[in-house]
């Protein structure tokens, strides 16, 4: 309590003005290629020195959101990705441009301030761009958007010969579909087009109470295959045969006393 919440508030504000200044300024994607050559050296290297033993990315498995401990790190070759900035929003495309380190709590902190958002948004501020392209990444809104890859336009690696190799629906696609989910395998990822969506300022949550199993999954069932509205529906068990199912919707205007900010 001590030392852990202290040092974790340090870095977070740490993390988060260096972002801030560094979009602020514009400066990320010039510093965007210099990262990504720097990632190709090390890869080079490990081509000449150290092919024998396999790599990973240096990313320690503390910060990692994960029960994983990651022990296999210790006997891998470890490549360095310090890649934590978002690189562009293109409103007229609709699309944002980050670096695999930028975390959800950054991004959307970024986002929304401008008034847009991504149309799945996890919901640990920790979890990073990264970890959810090459594991996965779903949320409340998945049952229409999809899971976090289906966001996603365009990936950026840097594969096991040093090259880059961009790809998309157009460029590469086989390697675009195989990406999502190889947890690394297929390279290192160093940049991630993903699309965005406007973002109104209040979000309408609806609590259906259920209390049987069957109703939970009837209620849920109906919830998430509606046509039309439920933006977001999730569901809680407080025990086997009580739980509520939310059901909520993006809105522009809230009525008084009923707002939870
Ligand atoms: C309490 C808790 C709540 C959670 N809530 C959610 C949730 O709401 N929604 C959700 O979708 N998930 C959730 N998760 C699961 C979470 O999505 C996964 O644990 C995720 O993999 C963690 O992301 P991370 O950013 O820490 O990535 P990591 O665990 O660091 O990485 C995941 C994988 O991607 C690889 N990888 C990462 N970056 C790169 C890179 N640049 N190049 C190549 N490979 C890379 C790693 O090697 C690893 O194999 C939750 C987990 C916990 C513990």
């Amino acid at each position: 309590v001590f030392f852990l919440l202290p040092a974790s508030l340090c870095f977070d504000v740490y993390y988060y003005t260096r972002s801030w200044i560094i979009f602020k300024l514009n400066s990320a994607p010039e510093h965007h290629e210099i990262r990504v050559k720097d990632v190709q050296r090390q890869v080079r290297e490990w081509n000449i020195n150290s092919e024998a033993v396999p790599m990973c990315t240096a990313r320690p498995g503390w910060q990692s959101i994960s029960f994983r401990e990651a022990a296999y790190k210790k006997a891998f070759h470890k490549i360095q990705i310090n890649m934590v900035d978002i690189l562009e929003i293109d409103t007229d495309e609709m699309t944002v441009r980050c670096e695999p380190l930028v975390t959800m709590g950054q991004l959307t902190h970024t986002l929304t301030e401008l008034g847009w958002t991504i149309p799945v948004v996890p919901e640990m501020d920790d979890l990073t761009i990264g970890g959810l392209v090459m594991g996965t990444g779903i949320e409340t809104s998945s049952h229409k958007m999809g899971l976090f890859q289906h966001i996603c336009v365009a990936y950026e690696l840097v594969v096991a010969d040093g090259s880059v190799l961009m790809c998309s629906e157009t460029e590469n696609r086989d390697l675009f579909y195989s990406v999502p989910w190889s947890y690394g395998t297929l390279g290192f990822l160093t940049a991630v087009k993903i699309k965005i969506i406007p973002a109104q300022r209040f979000v309408r949550v609806e609590y259906k109470p259920c209390y049987s199993l069957d109703d939970i999954v009837k209620t849920f069932t109906q919830e998430t295959t509606k046509v039309e509205g439920n933006q977001f529906v999730e569901g809680v068990m407080y025990s086997l045969h009580s739980g509520v199912v939310m059901t909520a919707n993006m809105c522009t205007a809230a009525h008084p006393g009923q707002v939870i900010l």
